[in-house]
């Protein structure tokens, strides 16, 4: 439902937690975040209001200056905190907006090949495939982009990889992606008003596109894989 990412210079969680307050008018029934901290990808997640995650983060706080966090409203499988996001399978942590249509034919082709979900989100079998092309031998972004090809519906996704302390994956269809733009950081939310604080400095994907993020900006692609300059925008978030 909400989805935020920050590749920062300070400590993510906080930013994180905020940036997904202010995505809170969308409602919700759980919410979590996971960071990159000197290359280890770990994350926290809890059913309910954002202030049960801040609670968790307290007794079990998550250190690093990248990471990805989501609000969910769920569509498949319950509002439990193991089907709350990030989804994370391997070295591969996911957050998704939307529905992932073919998900159950992606799962069967996942069973096929010896791989069993953990969850009943449609969301964890991007995390999956994602894991099963990099434990073929891609790398990260060429396994993002490899899964990408295989999913039909309306989503908006945002990758964290386990070892990749500056990269984070967006992409975009049919699910607004926003990529706000700092001093040597880079930040992503599924509303622009998520990054109000951070910056006004704003590139909305368009249908299809793709991006690589790091610290020193996003290259974007479009479906056909082409670069694409979607320019970048000026606007007022009324802070
Ligand atoms: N379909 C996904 C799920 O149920 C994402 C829902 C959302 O947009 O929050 O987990």
């Amino acid at each position: 439902c909400g989805i935020v990412g920050v590749l920062g210079s300070h400590e993510v969680a906080p930013l994180l937690v905020e940036s997904l307050k202010r995505l809170e008018y969308r409602g919700y029934d759980s919410a979590g975040i996971a960071t990159v901290n000197n290359g280890h990808l770990d994350r926290r997640r809890a059913v309910g209001k954002l202030v049960n995650l801040s609670d968790l983060l307290v007794h079990e706080p998550l250190a690093g200056k990248s990471g990805i966090g989501h609000t969910r409203w769920a569509t498949h499988g319950a509002p439990t905190a193991t089907n709350a996001h990030p989804h994370r399978s391997g070295p591969v942590a996911v957050v998704h907006n939307g529905i992932i249509e073919n998900y159950r034919a992606l799962r069967a082709e996942l069973a096929e090949a010896g791989i069993t979900p953990e969850t009943q989100t449609d969301t964890e079998t991007v995390a999956l495939l994602t894991r099963m092309f990099m434990d073929r031998g891609m790398g990260a972004k060429e396994a993002a982009i490899a899964t990408l090809g295989k999913l039909e519906g309306a989503f908006a996704l945002l990758w964290l990889f386990d070892g990749e302390d500056d990269l984070m994956i967006a992409a975009r269809k049919g699910s607004p992606l926003a990529i706000g733009h700092g001093d040597g950081e880079m930040f992503v939310g599924s509303d622009a008003i998520a990054l109000a604080p951070m910056t006004d400095r704003i590139t909305y994907l368009e249908e299809g596109d793709y991006a690589i993020i790091t610290r020193a900006g996003a290259e974007i692609f479009d479906a056909a894989g082409r670069r694409a300059n979607r320019g970048e925008q000026r606007i007022d978030l009324g802070q």
